[in-house]
């Protein structure tokens, strides 16, 4: 979506990183080789399907090699463009930077409805697609290494993986060249909702900042905060899911491509999902709650937090004067145009910023990437010698309370949960947890200590670029 007299998603991105590299003390021509994009390949490749050539055309766009591989998402949409993916593989580096996963920015698309084809032809086509990219070594473990975005998911990962596989037959981290694929086809547990995981730790820790808050006005914590989501996809449908169900939030409108469905008590977001899987993607009808036919209206309406969680520049000049949410979290890249960010900030709206808010992804991708390098799954050594250790313990309680008569008795459920140790899944929220509270404290350390620093998306930029100058400085650049 483009607003005439708004710049392009790339040039908007720009725009914003140039915000914070005026506040940092960067050589005019480091700023440059930060801000560019490396280099961005196109390809244009035909697959037999139904009895004729269907010509595709994909790109795979590497914004910084300041640490290799270079990551960040494959995209399937009919939207898909040069100036999107670039805007992309951008956030991607900063997005990396600032979470610290020792990656590059790089970041892919392919334009085709994935909807018109059958599984077998995507297969083809992925496939077909992927064979262009990894004898370019575009798809590469210690290269290049994609993972999903919108219209692409585990399925696509894995015959990406397997077709790598195929070209590379002596590669022993030849796993390692994609993220995002199923558990059993070298995947690791957790990455499916890690986006979602990761915006919901993201506003947990937001939340438990008195003073953060209130520059939003907003009081309290999660629990019924009134919440919209914009766009009930693989990000948006695990944070409205584990945001109501675990944190207590109300998600009063959820906004998808056939008009919002309205519901001031709260959807019943897992039967939502059940309903769109069921119709089609359609939300029209759902019998617990209302439908507007104009979904977007919703983005405007009265609530604590908007989540867009779909796609880029979807609040942008048009509609930015009339958004009413005090605090907008970034679930999706790009959603609020530069232009619209800066009437946001006016309107004293707090934003929570894509590279932050949505680095749940990349987060537990890098962990996947380190599993597949290290072929053993998390926790495999460790678990039962953990468990060994509080077993001890709880023994050693009970034979001392025997004892000496005191009488104790440990609560089953403590007990339960004391000597369960940690499986992988266990581990990887741990350390998405641990990421995305270490990252947002990095950025509000920004936020609060410089006068010049009016938002958390420029603080977001200034860690970021901080980050990637000191390594090309390193580098003798
Ligand atoms: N496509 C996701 C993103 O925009 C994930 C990237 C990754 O895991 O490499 O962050």
């Amino acid at each position: 979506m483009r607003v005439s007299g708004e710049p392009s998603f790339r040039e908007s991105v720009d725009l914003m990183f140039n915000r914070a590299a005026r506040l940092l003390d960067l050589s005019p021509g480091l700023e440059q080789k930060i801000r560019v994009c490396n280099s961005t390949y196109t390809v244009r490749f035909g697959v037999r399907l139904r009895g004729k050539i269907e010509t595709f055309t994909g790109y795979r766009s590497v914004h910084s090699e300041h640490m290799e591989p270079v990551k960040g998402g494959i995209r399937y949409a009919l939207s898909v463009s040069q100036d999107e993916v670039e805007a992309l593989a951008a956030l991607m580096t900063y997005k990396c930077a600032l979470v610290e996963t020792p990656f590059g920015g790089s970041k892919g698309g392919l334009c085709i409805d994935p909807r018109q084809w059958d599984e077998h032809e995507l297969e083809q086509i992925t496939r077909r697609f992927a064979y262009e990219l990894i004898k370019r070594d575009l798809i590469h473990p210690a290269q290049n290494v994609p993972a999903p975005d919108m219209g692409t998911g585990e399925r696509e990962m894995a015959w990406i993986a397997d077709q790598y596989a195929r070209m590379n037959t002596t590669d022993i981290n030849a796993k390692a060249c994609v993220t995002g694929k199923p558990p059993h086809a070298g995947g690791i547990q957790g990455r499916v909702e890690a986006t979602g995981r990761g915006v919901q730790y993201a506003m947990r820790e937001f939340f438990r900042h008195m003073d953060d808050m209130a520059r939003a006005g907003l009081t309290g914590g999660l629990e019924g905060k009134r919440v919209i989501v914009q766009g009930l996809g693989n990000v948006g449908y695990h944070a409205a899911k584990f945001l109501s169900e675990e944190d207590g939030c109300k998600i009063i409108a959820v906004i998808e491509r056939d008009g919002a469905i309205v519901n001031e008590a709260g959807l019943p977001i897992e039967e939502l999902r059940q309903w769109m899987n069921a119709n089609g993607g359609a939300v029209a009808g759902f019998p617990r709650g209302t439908h507007v036919a104009d979904g977007a209206s919703l983005l405007e309406a009265a609530c604590d937090i908007l989540i867009p969680a779909a796609m880029e520049g979807v609040i942008n000049l048009s509609n930015a004067e009339r958004i009413r949410a005090p605090l907008i979290v970034e679930a999706a890249n790009g959603p609020v145009t530069f232009g619209a960010d800066e009437i946001l900030r006016r309107k004293g709206c707090v934003i929570i910023p894509d590279m932050y808010a949505n680095a749940g992804g990349v987060t537990v991708s890098y962990f996947e990437w380190v599993k597949n390098l290290s072929h053993i799954r998390f926790g495999r050594m460790q678990r039962r010698a953990e468990e060994a250790r509080s077993r001890l313990l709880v023994e050693e309680l009970e034979r001392l309370s025997a004892d000496k008569g005191l009488g104790w008795t440990l609560a089953e459920d403590f007990k339960e949960r004391f000597l369960t140790g940690s499986d992988e899944l266990a581990l990887v929220r741990s350390g998405l947890d641990d990421t995305m509270r270490t990252a947002y404290q990095a950025m509000r350390e920004v936020w609060h200590s410089r006068q010049d620093v009016e938002d958390l998306r420029v603080a977001a930029y200034i860690v970021a670029i901080d980050r990637v100058a000191k390594t090309y400085r390193s580098k003798g650049l």
